[in-house]
């Protein structure tokens, strides 16, 4: 693909999704500004994020510490008013690089986490938002907070000085999503937490009219992942 086509199709794509995302909250009634999109930028080069930083585009996501830090410094000093966000699981011992690098963390999900964040936070006194990540569906093989110790590591969390925004989840594949995303805007507001960081490429049209405030989209945007 030349340079040029790179470039217009990545701003299209960005186009229809901004189109989409503002039909999603008029049949709501919601703002359409009440949602930031988050473009998820794991296992896409430089090459591939410029058009999109070219286009206006201005939050990232990535999954990985390691890979964040070798493609972010350089983009963000040609960018400084970008917004990094942590989207995957974070190792404790990767703690301290994640506070130095995120501007925003979706990933904290165990007590164990919330203390390294904090003793981090304290060190660098560099206060990173985080959403707890709920295990909305319950499933075995998935990260996040089970919903029944939600209010305990909300607590945790609170101790230790890390400012919550809010919930994060990632629904059970191949099953409608609108429940788990209703469930989780319902225990958001039980805990008066008002961010809900839910819905990616096949699902943000859903996560929108129920309440979704940051929506992490990757395929839409930058087509198939090669891995
Ligand atoms: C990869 C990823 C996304 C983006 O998924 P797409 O289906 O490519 O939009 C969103 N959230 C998390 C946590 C991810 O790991």
């Amino acid at each position: 693909m030349t340079e040029a086509n790179n470039q217009n199709s990545h701003q299209a794509r960005l186009r229809q999704i901004h189109d989409n995302m503002a039909k999603a909250a008029k049949l709501a009634q919601r703002d359409a500004d009440a949602t930031t999109l988050i473009a998820v930028s794991k296992t896409r080069s430089a090459d591939e994020i410029m058009p999109l930083l070219n286009a206006g585009q201005r939050h990232f996501g990535e999954n990985r510490v390691a890979e964040a830090a070798e493609k972010w410094p350089a983009l963000r000093a040609a960018y400084p008013d970008i917004t990094l966000h942590l989207i995957g699981q974070l190792q404790s011992n990767k703690a301290a690089d994640a506070v130095a690098l995120f501007d925003i963390i979706h990933a904290l999900d165990r007590p164990s986490l919330a203390h390294a964040l904090g003793k981090a936070m304290r060190e660098t006194a560099r206060h990173v938002p985080c959403f707890i990540q709920v295990n909305i569906g319950n499933e075995a093989q998935k990260g996040g907070c089970p919903i029944a110790e939600l209010p305990q590591l909300l607590s945790i969390a609170h101790k230790e000085n890390i400012p919550i925004l809010g919930l994060m989840c990632l629904p059970p594949a191949d099953v409608e999503p609108a429940p788990y995303f209703a469930l989780l805007a319902e225990l958001a507001a039980k805990n008066e937490l008002q961010d809900l960081s839910m819905g990616m490429s096949d699902d943000y049209e859903i996560a929108i009219p129920l309440g979704a405030t940051f929506i992490r989209v990757g395929t839409a945007l930058f087509g198939q992942r090669k891995a």
